[in-house]
């Protein structure tokens, strides 16, 4: 089912109402607008959607500003080249050895890599020198 968010004829109020409706009275003023000829905003298909978007609407776009500033932002993410390269390090300070490109890869299966990006990575570190291969197949981390 699809919703209309439109404004009130009269004052201009951000409403909702189903699209098959015919008309919508007003909770603020109590003027019926008719669809037909309501400034229509948006369609959604989803109830909760036109509830949160005439929430959003009623408050002030100076307060509005306020409150978006307020929502706490997700920590920055590492960029997922640092994250790899951390990983990695991690792993070959534990192996005298080295690492297999299959162990790294095992570890990083989280990332969901596809084959060709965990080859692309895996190169971009060796070319730039952040890892090297110690022994043929065997990667360790400067
Ligand atoms: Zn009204």
């Amino acid at each position: 089912m699809r919703w209309i968010i439109f404004r009130c004829i009269k004052c201009g109020a951000p409403l909702y109402a189903k699209e098959s409706q015919k008309s919508k009275k007003c909770s603020i003023c109590n003027k019926t607008t008719s669809l037909k000829i309501a400034y229509k905003i948006q369609y959604v298909d989803d109830i909760r959607e036109a509830v949160g978007i005439i929430k959003q609407m009623k408050i002030p776009s100076d307060k509005r500003k306020e409150i978006i500033e307020q929502i706490p932002r997700p920590k920055e993410k590492r960029p997922l080249i640092d994250e790899i390269m951390s990983i990695i390090k991690e792993m070959s300070e534990k192996s005298e050895k080295g690492i297999t490109r299959s162990e790294i890869k095992e570890r990083l299966i989280d990332f969901g890599l596809s084959e060709v990006k965990f080859n692309e990575i895996l190169d971009f570190l060796v070319e730039n020198g952040h890892i090297y291969e110690k022994n043929i197949g065997y990667f360790k981390s400067i």
